[in-house]
């Protein structure tokens, strides 16, 4: 059967394709194998121009690639443009890295130990619908730049920036075979990669329940996974923080790519003596949102990806809200801003909403603050407001979570590390740091005794 790739902000297809089986699976795990050798030898002078080519021509067709990004997942333009700059940033950022991921020499008796950074071979990469080109190149970056090959399944309902991409690669000069696109469904095509024995490690970007299956499917044959699954992050406020600078950037924390986002913070955990006050400002900030056509350059919330997951996100939200927003009233999968007041026990606070709910939750003193914030199975991402310095630190080590930020809520940047803990996976992406998950330390003793 095949599949239409629809437009969420439209209802409309815009494309239909061919989705492939386990034997189109095995085809490209297969050219991935051939072309693997060739690949590692590549010098690293040579790959790294081949990945600056890339990001070169990804910066060219820039505006290109954001419009299907933002046609496809229904995502404000701007925002496109802002998620395609850093794939262009990232091939840049690994280029210049291939370099500077080197081995060691230890001092041992009798001759010299050294180690080499090998690449595993070809990798299999399975990535989600939310954030499609720009998470596949946290993964594309770092596997071409420790000399892998790669298969890539992008999300059924979000094929179409990484089948352009593919042919970018080929484009720069990249040889056929290193990079293949696999399009088909995640129970087939993903399980395929999962199970197939010549893929060396998945890097996976998804929920916590598919990572778990696929952590347990890499068992049989003892690949290397990296896992990015969901998040239920806390956006902790302080009495003492500049609450209108907090209350300002926090609806962009949730609600930004309609809430479709691991990191969301979520949960917005406020000093119950500045819980009204706050309350307020976030109310004022969240009505200017503005949401509508995703192809406008002033919009800053589309619709949601699907029909059948804004059935989900609406079943989050029982009884008044504090405060909802409106939507367009065309065809599309739209959902407006939603404030809710909660406890960190409720439904709301507990579950990954993954669209544009936040719960309001108000806390004692700094260790009810932790507490609360720690109180999920999750450990993605979070921020923490606070004009106290000793304060902020002594809560950005207790939380146990990733990536935070104090006073911002950005903390997603293509030279840090960015990753999970607890039941949002294990792995880093990102900076430096990717690379030893797409490469093997070998060890090497040479004897220089006669
Ligand atoms: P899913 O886990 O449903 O899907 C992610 C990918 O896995 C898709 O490509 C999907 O394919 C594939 N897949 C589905 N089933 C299998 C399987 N049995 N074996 C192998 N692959 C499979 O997540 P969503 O796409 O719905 O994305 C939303 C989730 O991703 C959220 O929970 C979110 O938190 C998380 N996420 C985490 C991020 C992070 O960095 N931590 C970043 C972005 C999202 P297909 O859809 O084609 O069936």
């Amino acid at each position: 059967m095949s599949l239409a790739v629809i437009n969420p902000a439209t209802e409309e297809t815009i494309a239909t394709l061919e989705p492939a089986g386990v034997e189109e699976t095995d085809a490209a795990v297969g050219r991935a194998a051939r072309a693997a050798p060739a690949w590692r030898a590549v010098t690293p002078r040579d790959r790294a121009r081949l990945l600056r080519r890339l990001a070169t021509l990804v910066e060219e067709h820039g505006e290109e690639l954001a419009r299907i990004e933002s046609q496809n997942v229904g995502k404000p333009i701007s925002g496109a443009r802002g998620e395609v700059g850093m794939v262009a940033d990232v091939f840049h950022f690994y280029a210049g890295a291939i370099d500077k991921h080197h081995g060691e020499t230890i001092p041992v008796a009798g001759g010299i130990d050294m180690t080499f950074r090998e690449p595993l071979g070809v990798v299999g990469l399975i990535v989600p619908w939310n954030f499609p080109l720009n998470i596949a190149s946290w993964k594309i970056g770092p596997a071409l730049a420790a000399g892998n090959t790669i298969v890539l399944k992008p999300a059924e309902l979000t094929p179409l920036s990484a089948l352009r991409l593919e042919q970018l690669a080929l484009d720069a000069g990249i040889p056929e075979g290193v990079l293949n696109v696999v399009v088909g469904k995640g129970s087939i095509v993903g399980a395929r990669l999962v199970a197939h024995p010549d893929v060396a490690k998945i890097g996976f970007t998804g929920s916590t329940e598919v990572g778990r299956g696929i952590m347990e499917g890499a068992a049989q044959t003892i690949k290397r996974v990296t896992l990015e699954l969901g998040g239920k992050s806390a956006n902790v406020i302080f009495a003492d923080a500049d609450l209108e600078k907090a209350a300002a950037a926090a609806p962009y924390a949730v609600f930004d790519n309609a809430g479709q986002d691991c990191c969301a913070r979520s949960r917005i955990l406020v000093e119950r003596n500045a819980y009204d006050r706050f309350a307020d400002l976030l109310t004022a900030a969240t009505q200017n949102v503005k949401v509508g056509d995703p192809a406008e350059d002033d919009t800053e919330m589309g619709p949601l990806i699907s029909a059948q997951h804004k059935e989900t996100v609406a079943s989050f939200v029982e009884g008044q809200p504090l405060f909802q927003g409106d939507t367009p009233d065309t065809k599309g999968f739209w959902y407006p801003c939603t404030l809710v007041e909660a406890t960190n026990d409720d439904r709301v606070a507990r579950e990954e909403v993954f669209g544009p709910v936040a719960a309001l939750i108000p806390f004692e003193d700094e260790a009810d603050a932790i507490r609360i914030a720690n109180d999920t199975q999750y450990g993605l991402s979070g921020s923490i407001w606070t004009n106290n310095g000793a304060r902020a630190l002594r809560v950005a080590r207790a939380l146990d979570t990733g990536v935070l930020s104090i006073n911002s809520n950005s903390s997603v940047r293509v030279s840090t590390p960015f990753g999970g803990f607890k039941q949002s996976g294990f792995g880093r992406e990102l900076g430096m740091h990717a690379l030893a998950s797409y490469s093997e330390i070998k060890n090497v003793f040479y004897a220089t005794e006669g």
